[in-house]
């Protein structure tokens, strides 16, 4: 059940017609009523070129999927005025649309345009929901751990409520456009193969609006725009655990476009800060609903290391402690836990409604130090620590060195940043640069193979 069948009967197939079918059917009438040809065989009688435009209308509308769609829902006023999202134009292009809206003077029909009396009626556009604008939230680990009630300050754009979006002054009123006539878009001619094109494109005067306001008619407050910027104070509630980049919809506090007949969702979208102890590891692509893990570091001394411990490891994000023990040598359980290891806390990750992720953690060994080392010295400590370690390791193998090669002694000297100090040299003066005496080759001053 179709709402009209004005343009199908224009090309003269039926309004369950195929793709081809209305093809087959607009190539046809097309070369028949092409005005080059009409001329040439009516003796030189005026031609018909309203035919021919009826038809490449029809065509215009039934050869888009999206545009046929719309006219057989709603008829040919619903086709023509259907430029939101569903009118055959994608998001990105209705974005730039609503943009040019703000910025201006916007497109499509307002309510007062009824009044413009005698002049052509501008395009409608069928009244939808402005689409939803974004903004970022910033919620650290601990927020996002315990679930938050948030307020946020969010600046966005409003039907001016000084001409309620009409741009106009009190008892002015925006007028058809005289160069396009009210319809917001003017066509051009554009050869396609065998046939002229008419091509819509959008009025350059109205910026597609089909009216427009007089300059000593715009209203004082938006200057035409028809629209301001306004800053609320929006809550809501942060759910506990939920992803990176999952949103919340606040209703109705998004954008506004006056030719909307509803203000858009705000869109806040959760972007977890970095957190100093803890990392937050989303779940795989393919189980989005699953809970994040955590990830940690937990530093061990090598004692803790080799002969297990029991203590109080960390601090979750909700301020609770977590304790531990680590089983020792002979016991069950008993393992040497090595730098690099990754061991897993069950149950205490991140949050997803009523479930929990894991907690990985990352063991660091930290290497006894160069005081303690130097005490176990004073201590006459060094010979029985020898005996307890394992065993220092013996040479290389002899073939490891090429045959007829000598081995060098070497000495192992603490490694210096060479980036840092060729920089840093020169900036406090403390070393050459370049060659000053030269063409202005920049020579840094360095070890060489070579002398120089
Ligand atoms: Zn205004
Ligand atoms: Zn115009």
């Amino acid at each position: 059940m179709v709402a009209e069948t004005g343009l199908y009967d224009v090309l003269g197939v039926q309004p369950d017609a195929t793709d081809a079918q209305i093809k087959k059917a607009y190539r046809k009438l097309a070369l028949q009523h092409h005005p080059d040809k009409q001329s040439a065989a009516a003796d030189g009688a005026p031609a018909d070129s309203s035919r021919f435009q009826q038809i490449q209308h029809a065509w215009e509308t039934l050869s888009d999927p999206d545009k046929r769609a719309e006219y057989d829902e709603y008829g040919e006023q619903g086709a023509a005025g259907g430029r939101g999202p569903g009118g055959g134009m994608d998001a990105d292009a209705f974005f730039n649309d609503v943009f040019a809206d703000m910025f201006g003077g916007g497109m499509g029909g307002h309510p007062h345009s009824h009044g413009a009396a005698g002049g052509p009626r501008p395009r409608q556009r069928r009244k939808t929901q402005t689409p939803p604008s974004q903004v970022d939230l910033s919620v650290s680990l601990e927020e996002l751990f315990c679930g938050a009630h948030k307020t946020l300050l969010v600046e966005r754009t409003r039907t001016c409520a000084s001409c309620s979006g009409s741009g106009a002054k009190p008892n002015r009123e925006a007028k058809p456009c005289v160069k396009c006539s009210g319809q917001g878009q003017t066509y051009a001619m554009r050869q396609m193969g065998p046939y002229v094109q008419r091509v819509p494109v959008k009025c350059t005067a109205c910026q597609g609006r089909g009216l427009k306001v007089r300059d000593q008619d715009l209203c004082k407050k938006c200057k035409g725009s028809r629209t301001s910027r306004d800053k609320k104070r929006v809550e809501f509630e942060l759910e506990r655990g939920m992803h990176p980049g999952e949103t919340i919809v606040v209703k109705g506090e998004g954008d506004e476009s006056p030719d909307s007949s509803a203000p858009g969702d705000l869109h806040i979208v959760v972007r977890p800060l970095p957190h100093p102890t803890f990392t937050l590891v989303p779940p795989a692509p393919n189980r989005p609903t699953r809970p994040a893990d955590l990830e940690t570091t937990l530093s061990l001394t090598l004692s803790e290391s080799i002969l297990g411990f029991s203590r109080l490891i960390l601090v979750h994000l909700d301020g609770r402690g977590l304790r531990t023990r680590q089983p020792g040598p002979g016991e069950r359980g008993w393992r040497v836990l090595k730098t690099g290891d990754e061991v897993v806390i069950p149950g205490e990750g991140m949050w997803r409604k009523g479930e929990r992720g894991d907690l990985v953690v990352k063991i660091e060994v930290e290497m006894p130090s160069q005081e303690w080392a130097m005490g176990l010295a004073e201590r006459g400590g060094v010979e029985t620590l020898r005996g307890l370690l394992p065993p220092r390791r013996p040479d290389l193998a002899a073939q490891a060195v090429d045959e007829g090669k000598e081995t060098d002694e070497v000495e192992l000297e603490e490694k210096v940043d060479k980036a840092e100090e060729d920089d840093t040299s020169w900036y406090h003066g403390t070393g050459r640069p370049y060659d000053e005496d030269d063409d202005g080759d920049y020579h840094r001053q360095g070890p060489s193979c070579e002398q120089q």
